[in-house]
């Protein structure tokens, strides 16, 4: 019987996030390989209309819109994904490490007793054993591990965004959309969102240029300057642990060993000297830019650009120049 991959779609209320177009790529490109079916996941409270971004690049998009969806809870999400293994039994769950839900997938692996994989950065099919081969990025990216699995049993797998091209080619000539036939009650769920904190518009992870702020930065003033320079390279905001412990920043910001692990296009470190538990969480960065007042900072060592001098008269000089610029 054929395999079925289903890909859990990333999207805001108006549009489809890239990262789904990415997460598409790699399911076609294995979907080839081993012969199987894409299917794409859209939840949310309203999202019929945006499904007709993903005609041609799957076989299928199933639908799902519940008023219990207008905000995450890893219990709704939890709900929705055992019932619709239970269903549809797909073979390869495909799911971005950006997307709301991380905290559910690894528990519904475990509920089905099926491979999980974290950090995967490709995957490729072996006709010679059967097996689908992947490289996975291990210890905050400091090594890169090689594994292969069968697909006896489900395998829920989460990547990371940037690794892939989105897929905006027409690939399947037919998609049929229809909805998840799933139900959801309130009476399922043992806890209850009170409120929830505004969140930043675009999250680190998503984030193509990231413009990451440390000590030298000085104040939560100081910081400032940081959301200028990324509002206008729209960007993301993050910041060192020592920022973050000297208040200037929520720990939600803060990039590293012990924050988060991100992979832009684009990382401009300023005012941070590039400590190893810093530097775990961008070794997915492509190109690295860091302003320092000391030319032996260690980020140096680590980046593709550098400038030497006080953040205080760079990023304003580089703000100036964007504006010159014009759109
Ligand atoms: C278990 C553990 C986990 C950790 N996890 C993390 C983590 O997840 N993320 C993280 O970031 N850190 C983490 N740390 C802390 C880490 O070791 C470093 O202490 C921290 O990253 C240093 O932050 P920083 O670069 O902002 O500060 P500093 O090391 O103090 O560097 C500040 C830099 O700013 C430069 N500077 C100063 N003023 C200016 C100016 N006006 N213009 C230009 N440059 C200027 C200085 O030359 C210096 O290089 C962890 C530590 C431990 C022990």
């Amino acid at each position: 019987m054929k395999k079925n991959i289903w890909v859990i779609a990333h999207h805001q209320e108006t549009e489809i996030k890239p990262v789904t177009f990415e997460l598409l790529n790699m399911a076609n490109t294995l979907a080839r390989q081993i012969n199987a079916n894409v299917n794409t996941v859209l939840l949310g409270t309203s999202v019929t209309h945006l499904s007709v971004r993903l005609i041609g690049l799957c076989d299928h998009v199933y639908l799902f819109e519940h008023p219990l969806l207008s905000e995450y809870h890893y219990e709704t999400y939890q709900q929705i994904f055992l019932k619709t293994v239970d269903k549809y039994h797909p073979d390869i769950l495909l799911v971005s490490s950006v997307l709301r839900g991380t905290d559910c997938f690894p528990r519904l692996a475990a509920h089905f007793k099926a491979h999980y994989i974290s950090g995967c950065l490709d995957l490729s099919f072996n006709p010679q054993s059967g097996h689908i081969r992947y490289h996975q990025a291990v210890y905050e990216g400091r090594s890169i591990l090689e594994g292969a699995f069968k697909l006896d049993r489900m395998a829920v797998i989460m990547t990371r965004p940037h690794l892939f091209a989105p897929s905006m080619e027409k690939g399947q000539s037919e998609t049929k959309i229809s909805p998840l036939k799933i139900s959801l009650s309130p009476m399922e769920f043992i806890t209850r969102r009170v409120s929830s904190i505004k969140t930043v518009p675009l999250s680190l992870g998503e984030a193509l240029v990231v413009v990451a702020g440390g000590r030298g930065m000085q104040s939560a003033g100081g910081f400032k300057l940081l959301w200028e320079l990324a509002h206008r390279l729209h960007g993301a905001v993050g910041a060192t642990k020592a920022a973050v412990d000297a208040g200037w920043c929520e720990h939600r910001f803060q990039i590293g060993q012990t924050g988060s692990l991100i992979s832009p296009e684009i990382y401009i470190a300023c005012g941070i000297s590039g400590s190893i538990h810093h530097l775990a969480g961008i070794q997915g960065a492509k190109t690295i830019i860091a302003i320092n007042q000391d030319p032996n900072a260690p980020i140096f060592k680590h980046s593709d650009f550098g400038i030497v001098g006080n953040v205080f008269e760079v990023i304003p000089k580089l703000i100036q120049v964007i504006d010159s610029l014009g759109d």
